[in-house]
């Protein structure tokens, strides 16, 4: 609404709303509907640099879309990661309220969440449209209400990165012994089946990644898809690029937002946060499949990069070190056991509708 309300229907409206809400801020944007017309101002912290190609970039737009869809009354500044708070500060500052909103990944928070790895991706776990499936129709957004409620925060399905690739290796992984001493840049979950496998895992960050790979520290990493692993120029200093990424096969991003400053939202705000967040949720995915398939043809055509695919051996060996590390994981706290229950239980029901629908028209789509 841009036209100006008359001074009496903004008295009155203004006297209704501070029956149930302070009727504070600009009034020129006083809405008919009842709506307050007060402004807020959030911040928006990030695990990413400033403006990270398609994570960062769809947040920017996510502040936009909210900017305009509330005519200005929500207006959020993002941050990149150490802006405000460091990239691993994201949930604990929005927990405290330091900022009303988040935007990461749910893994970084397994020492804190247990369960939190489930919502963000794990080894041969959920691909991206299982995991909207999941989320949407399936449980999944109520679970991980649950796990983040005694944190104050509330979480909201905000982006998938889609497959991931296996990474970037100087030797072919033939065999399961090729995984033998074998160090390697892979956090999380994965890391601890590379482990298992007889590897060791190091966690490394973004900037520190190309040259540790580039001086030997590390003898094989992973990234992401060919996009990101382009920009970071890895195919100078690896020969082999693996496919597929077994430990990420859709990593799921997430909207926190801090539940007091949530609650103090009128509902249209709110609704207009939830519905933004699902725009963005298709919209980052999107942005992946689409960079990563125009890149995946760069780093071939232009690079000349050597291709590998996982052999299946080696993929079913992992498989089945990656359930002993979920179900060891999972052990030991009753909501990441509950979570993982119940992923396992929807994937055995949507394995076999994929298997009816997706796969069985795999073969006829090229
Ligand atoms: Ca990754």
């Amino acid at each position: 609404m841009t036209s100006k309300p008359s001074l009496s229907v903004l008295t009155l409206s203004c006297a209704i709303l501070l029956l149930v809400s302070a009727c504070g801020g600009d009034s020129k944007q006083a809405q008919s509907s009842g709506a307050s017309s007060k402004t807020y101002n959030w911040k928006l912290v990030t695990s990413w640099a400033p403006k990270f190609p398609v994570i960062g970039e769809g947040m920017e737009l996510f502040a936009q879309w909210v900017d305009s869809a509330s005519n200005g009354r929500l207006r959020i500044k993002v941050y990149g990661a150490n802006e405000l708070v460091p990239g691993l500060e994201v949930f604990n500052a929005v927990s405290a309220g330091t900022a009303e909103m988040g935007h990461s990944a749910a893994y970084y928070w397994s020492g804190k969440v247990p369960a939190s790895p489930l919502f963000a991706s794990f080894p041969f776990g959920l691909n991206a449209q299982q995991f909207n499936a999941w989320y949407y129709g399936g449980g999944g957004k109520e679970l991980w209400e649950e796990a983040y409620a005694p944190q104050g925060v509330i979480p909201f399905l905000c982006g998938n990165t889609g497959v991931q690739m296996g990474g970037w290796f100087n030797k072919e992984i033939k065999s399961v012994n090729d995984l033998k001493g074998l160090k390697m840049r892979i956090p999380g979950w994965g890391g601890k089946v590379i482990t298992k496998a007889g590897g060791s895992a190091v966690t490394l960050a973004a900037p520190e990644i190309y040259t540790s790979l580039e001086r030997g520290v590390i003898d094989a990493t992973e990234w992401i898809g060919p996009y990101h692993d382009y920009k970071l120029g890895l195919h100078k200093v690896a020969k082999y690029y693996y496919y597929p990424g077994w430990h990420e096969p859709g990593t799921a991003f997430e909207l926190l937002v801090n539940k007091k400053a949530f609650e103090s939202l009128p509902k249209d705000l709110q609704e207009i946060v939830q519905t933004a967040a699902a725009r963005t949720n298709i919209w980052i995915l999107s942005q992946f499949e689409a960079q990563n398939n125009t890149y995946l043809q760069k780093l071939i055509n232009e690079e000349k990069v050597q291709l590998r695919e996982f052999p299946k051996e080696v993929l079913m060996e992992l498989k089945k070190l990656a359930k002993e590390v979920a179900e060891e994981e999972t052990a030991k706290d009753p909501q990441a056991k509950k979570t993982y229950e119940s992923i396992m239980a929807f994937k055995k029901n949507i394995l076999e509708w994929n298997k009816k629908s997706e796969d069985a028209m795999r073969p006829y789509l090229d």
